[in-house]
């Protein structure tokens, strides 16, 4: 817990040093890092972080560090290759059923591994309303297009008439039968979900809420409540969460945090390898490490709990599935990786 729970986000090193979630003496590294990233951390998610523990699971998903200031040879800019995808502005069409839309590049919280860390932020582009009408005019002319994904930034950091604008907008597009909005915001900012964003979220189509999270901590009873109002307003939860250094990159901290989003009616869906984004590295794991995490989940959790574990190759050629493989030399492995003949 913070010493002094603050009222608004914390915006700012100054903000931070405020609130006791850094020192003064680290003002001049924390202001080069906000010279180049993004800082907010909402009052919920400050509340929950250990002052002076650099590895509260918390602070090292928000609070900004040195870290961030190098950047490898390997990180890129774009490093799931958004860019190349994107035929009109705020509009990435990767593969010919699906669509991403980003109507806003802001977030409630700025994540210190985000991998579009280099486009988010209160100063990254948003949508004009001619720029979004360009936009769901190039869904509307292609049928081939059968879900619109929202995502940005954080769509649910809009206000509850203009999501409800661009998802009426897309309820009009007959071949769309699938609108997935990806946010935080449920946990992180938890009173955005109120009666008027519920509403909002009303359509005749099948519309999902793929909800961001890493560690158990994150569900406060507010939290808890806020996926409780979607999910009781008939809108189905789906989980992605990002394997991380120093946040879940444990078998018990994976197993409460995909317990925490059954608990609230949320099927965990996506587990991350992080990407390379730029300032980074300190977040990544191996994926023979991340296998390893997977394939001990399965001998804890139901199937219901397991999510897909999947990297985004670099250079925008897509999402694939990097769980490890349970066929061997002609057996199957159980999770402890006992080898078991089958005969077929
Ligand atoms: S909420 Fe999503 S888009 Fe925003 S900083 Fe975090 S990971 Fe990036």
């Amino acid at each position: 817990m913070t010493a002094h729970a603050p009222r608004r986000s914390l915006r700012s090193p100054a903000d931070l040093v405020a609130a006791g979630l850094a020192t003064p003496q680290a003002r001049d590294t924390l202001d080069a890092v906000a010279a180049h990233y993004a800082i907010a951390i909402t009052p919920e998610m400050a509340e929950l972080i250990a002052p002076g523990d650099p590895g509260d699971p918390i602070a090292r998903q928000f609070l900004p560090t040195d870290a961030e200031l190098v950047t490898t040879p390997d990180e890129r800019a774009d490093p799931i290759g958004d860019a190349r995808h994107s035929p009109i502005k705020g509009l990435v069409h990767r593969y010919p059923d699906r669509v991403l839309l980003k109507p806003t590049h802001a977030c409630p919280v700025y994540c210190r591994f985000c991998f579009r860390r280099e486009m988010v932020g209160p100063g990254g582009e948003a949508l004009d309303a001619a720029e979004l009408a360009a936009a769901l005019d190039y869904v509307r002319a292609r049928p081939a297009i059968r879900e619109v994904i929202l995502s940005g930034g954080d769509p649910l950091v809009l206000s509850a008439r203009r999501i409800g604008e661009i998802v009426a907008a897309i309820d009009t597009i007959e071949h769309v039968d699938v609108v997935r909005l990806h946010s935080r915001v449920p946990l992180v900012d938890p009173g955005r979900i109120d009666d008027a964003m519920v509403a909002a979220l009303n359509t005749r189509k099948a519309l999902f809420v793929v909800l961001h999270a890493n560690h158990a901590r994150e569900f406060t009873p507010a939290g808890r409540a806020a996926c409780a109002r979607l999910v009781g307003a008939g809108i189905p939860m789906l989980s992605q969460s990002v394997l991380l250094r120093g946040v879940n990159d444990d078998v018990a901290t994976l197993e409460a945090l995909l317990r925490s989003f059954l608990a609230c009616r949320i099927k965990p869906y996506y587990l991350h390898h992080p990407d390379l984004a730029p300032g980074t590295a300190g977040f990544r794991l191996g994926i023979e490490e991340g296998q390893r995490l997977v394939r001990q989940l399965r001998g804890r959790l139901s199937g219901l709990a397991q999510p897909l574990y999947v990297l985004d190759i670099p250079g925008g050629h897509g999402k694939v599935p990097v769980g490890p493989g349970y066929l061997r030399d002609g057996g199957v492995e159980d999770p402890g990786g006992t080898l078991h003949e089958i005969d077929r």
